[in-house]
């Protein structure tokens, strides 16, 4: 029997800080400054620095990023924003919830990422910005994006909330994700690379006009008390999370160094193994830009269905090997988005992916042992089916 695996388990990696979280949450607490404040102040001058940005404001989610990012950008009931299909829920919702229309673009089969060439058919005269996402820590096609978009006067959002730390070439050099794009969106949700104790987010900008509006969108657009210039939500974040988020963030680099290790550690384990072949596709190799594997995802192939893929997984559970599906159905394929009438095969790499995928351990502190036992399980799955 083989080592038991969890598909995740953030507590490893943070276990020597515990104890210097503890005393610094314990200082707020006796500080009395619970929302915004000088731990949030550091944490975004921290990520300004890292990213490379003029600025960053903290918010409250990854999702009320994106939400804050469109109202910087005065979205308008029924302008038109092309998103990914294959991404996370929140890149899309933000622009229903501003009564926009979200129009899906297929991925490419090898990065996962938004087909830029996909998004350019389906710019229309109503289109007002294009939200790539940095899916699973790797960075989108960001110059031709950027392209597309200055040839329509659209904006451009970073979706980076699984990117944090990802680079890609831009203009001659590395750029990190969320300092290419007008506006940068992150989520420091647990299960990211830089996440807190609690839900948490950040948007990144160089545009001095798009910070300062930003600040007003997360504080109901007051300045000063009592005096509303704009209508804005609720997007602070507290000083909690920004305790945790100062705490852990000296640290990212090593962990995402970590996470490249195991990733690299993968390919080695799979490489040459004659059952897996033509069956199991690993992630393709990185073009330039640098992935901080947020997620390291297989597909199986001849799965149309989704079956085989199902079986592995099911198989894997009963070796208490823990893996998870990002994601199962494209977006436009799900109940909320019916009235915008796509067909489950329009977009025929992400209906193809999504019955194919699974994401396989990846997390700080992933022993080798426990790696050789994924991928052994893998193995043989595949002898037997
Ligand atoms: C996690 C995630 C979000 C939302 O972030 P929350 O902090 O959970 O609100 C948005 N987009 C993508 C691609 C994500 O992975």
């Amino acid at each position: 029997m083989s080592v038991p695996v969890p598909f995740l388990d953030l507590s490893r990696h943070v276990s020597v800080l515990k104890d210097s979280i503890k005393e610094k949450l314990s200082a707020v607490v006796d500080s009395g400054i619970f929302v915004l404040g000088p731990e949030i102040v550091q944490l975004e001058k921290q990520l300004a620095e890292y990213c490379g940005v003029s600025y960053a404001i903290a918010c409250s989610s990854g999702s009320e990023a994106l939400l804050m990012a469109l109202m910087a950008l005065d979205l308008q009931p029924g302008d038109e924003v092309i998103v990914p299909s294959f991404t996370f829920f929140a890149t899309a919702s933000a622009v229903v919830r501003l009564g926009g229309r979200p129009v899906f673009a297929d991925i490419c089969p090898d990065s996962l990422n938004m087909d830029p060439e996909d998004a350019a058919r389906k710019v229309t005269s109503r289109t007002k910005a294009i939200i790539p996402v940095h899916l699973f820590g790797r960075s989108a096609e960001m110059e031709r994006l950027e392209q597309i978009a200055k040839a329509h006067d659209l904006a451009l959002i970073e979706d980076a909330a699984q990117a944090i730390g990802a680079e890609a070439a831009w203009h001659g050099e590395m750029k990190r994700v969320g300092a290419m794009g007008s506006i940068g969106c992150f989520s420091f949700y647990p299960t990211k690379n830089l996440g807190t104790m609690g839900d948490g987010g950040a948007l990144t900008t160089n545009d001095p006009e798009i910070a300062k509006k930003l600040e007003l969108i997360r504080g109901h657009g007051m300045a000063p008390r009592y005096f509303h210039k704009i209508v804005g939500i609720n997007g602070r974040l507290d000083a909690f999370q920004g305790v945790v988020l100062n705490e852990k963030f000296p640290h990212l680099d090593e962990w995402t160094k970590d996470r490249q290790e195991i990733a690299k550690r993968y390919f080695e384990l799979f490489a040459g193994r004659r059952e897996l072949e033509g069956r199991l596709q690993l992630p393709k190799p990185e073009g330039e830009e640098r992935c901080v594997w947020n997620q390291f995802c297989v597909c199986v192939s001849d799965a149309a269905d989704g079956h085989l893929r199902d079986r592995l997984m099911a198989f894997l559970a009963e070796k208490k090997i823990g893996t998870m599906i990002y994601y199962p159905f494209g977006l436009h394929e799900q109940e909320c988005f019916q009235y915008l009438d796509y067909a489950p095969e329009e977009l025929p790499v992400t209906y193809r992916v999504s019955r194919s995928i699974l994401a396989l351990p990846i997390f700080p502190g992933l022993t080798l042992e426990e790696q050789e036992a994924v991928v052994e399980g893998i193995c043989a799955f595949f002898r037997e089916n």
